[in-house]
């Protein structure tokens, strides 16, 4: 099977009827940079930098982190590298952190609110970002923001990183800045919060536990409030609205995008970048290019009018196009 998905990686990333879709790489290590390059990934869509921070026992300095992302930026050789700033909280819990107890992580001080409640670790990370991005192509995209005073503080914080720099007299490259979309507050706070931005990706992950309030850890719910319902493609559709309505970039970093069964579903929706596993990757090209967009709109507004979690994954199943 490997070896007949092989022959899709250097076909060109569109649909038989010439509808282009950008396929792109979630990371969490340097090493995974190669494998995304083995399987012609089109640039990085997601950097979990908080995973640099699971295998140290402190922060790494604002030196340290610029070398990490000067090196993923020389293996990447052009292509884009959307670097997403420390994740921490909830399931992403750094022991040596010594974070107060909480006794819901998940709602607590996590992503964004512990950058803003940490703006020290926040700025060293930004500031090593701001320098990297002189050797190649960064976008800067920012975990759990929901609302605008959230995205208004963090750009404060930014310019007091690139002033820091400034006066460093350290080399400062362009980035463009986006949001994780986690919560459905910041679906519906899209339209106050898109003039401050450059571009969007939908975390389905988070967004499925936020938006059906179930763990995405615990697995004896995992069948009842899965990451594909009825609630979920709602959201996604009104993002999707709201981002060509402001004509910004919107993509899809959760881990729904490795799922080859449902690229036609998110492609028919209208999200025209994903980042996937690597491991993932051929195989949901494999169903991008043997497939023709039309139908895949025709696909999406029929699974859109489904109102059964059991209804939408039978039609997901259901359709196929070709041999994988
Ligand atoms: C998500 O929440 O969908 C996401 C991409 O981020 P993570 O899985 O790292 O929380
Ligand atoms: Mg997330």
């Amino acid at each position: 099977r490997h070896l007949k998905l092989k022959q899709f990686k250097d076909d060109k990333c569109q649909t038989q009827d010439g509808h282009g879709v950008k396929l792109l790489a979630n990371i969490g290590t340097l090493s995974d940079i190669s494998r995304m390059n083995d399987v012609g990934a089109q640039g990085v869509g997601l950097f979990r930098t908080e995973f640099i921070l699971m295998h140290a026992n402190s922060v790494p300095s604002e030196q340290q982190q610029y070398k990490m992302y000067c090196e993923a930026l020389f293996g990447l050789n052009g292509l884009p590298l959307t670097i997403r700033t420390f994740d921490i909280g909830a399931d992403k819990d750094i022991p040596w952190l010594n974070q107060q107890h909480e006794d819901n992580p998940a709602l607590g001080l996590r992503g964004i609110r512990f950058s803003l409640a940490n703006p020290h670790i926040f700025i060293s990370q930004v500031k090593a970002i701001l320098r990297a991005a002189c050797h190649g192509t960064v976008k800067l995209m920012f975990p759990m923001v929901s609302q605008i005073e959230e995205l208004e503080a963090l750009l404060v914080l930014i310019e007091q990183a690139k002033s820091q720099l400034l006066e460093q007299q350290k080399a400062i490259g362009n980035v463009s800045i986006g949001i994780v979309l986690e919560t459905p507050a910041a679906i519906l706070n899209l339209p106050s919060m898109l003039p401050l931005v450059n571009f969007v990706s939908i975390g389905s992950n988070d967004l499925a536990q936020y938006t059906l309030a179930a763990d995405r850890t615990n697995p004896t719910l995992a069948n009842n409030y899965p990451a594909v319902s009825p609630a979920i493609l709602q959201l996604i559709s009104m993002a999707v609205m709201h981002c060509k309505q402001a004509d910004k970039e919107i993509s899809l970093c959760g881990e729904i995008g490795s799922n080859p069964e449902v690229l036609p579903l998110l492609v028919g929706l209208g999200i025209d970048n994903i980042s996937i596993n690597p491991a993932n990757l051929l195989a949901v090209k494999a169903n991008l290019v043997t497939g023709h967009y039309k139908d895949f709109v025709d696909h999406a507004q029929h699974v859109s009018q489904l109102s059964r979690i059991e209804e939408i994954s039978q039609a997901v199943k259901a359709y196929k196009h070709h041999a994988f």
